[in-house]
């Protein structure tokens, strides 16, 4: 467990915290926390309500926001 690292893709930075099956870095476990923020005030309690399968639907969800964040000005890009 000691060498598991962020479950974003492309991100080797160490494990912070569990989100769903998977583990964060602390950078994107706190992206992660501002976007449930972001969902509104319900969005909290839900997920602490929720079954792992249901986190890691709404993780894979909020991965798919912050690539694109990232890879909103990739060099060379053309939209
Ligand atoms: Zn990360």
């Amino acid at each position: 467990m000691s060498e598991q690292a962020c479950s974003i893709h492309s991100c080797k930075a160490r494990v912070y915290a569990p989100a769903g099956t998977g583990s964060l870095c602390k950078e994107h476990f706190l992206d992660f926390v501002k976007w449930r923020r972001r969902k509104g005030p319900g969005m909290f309690h839900k997920y602490g309500a929720m079954t792992m399968e249901e986190r890691d639907a709404l993780v894979a969800e909020w991965a798919k926001t912050i690539r694109l964040e990232e890879l909103s000005t990739p060099p060379g890009a053309k939209r």
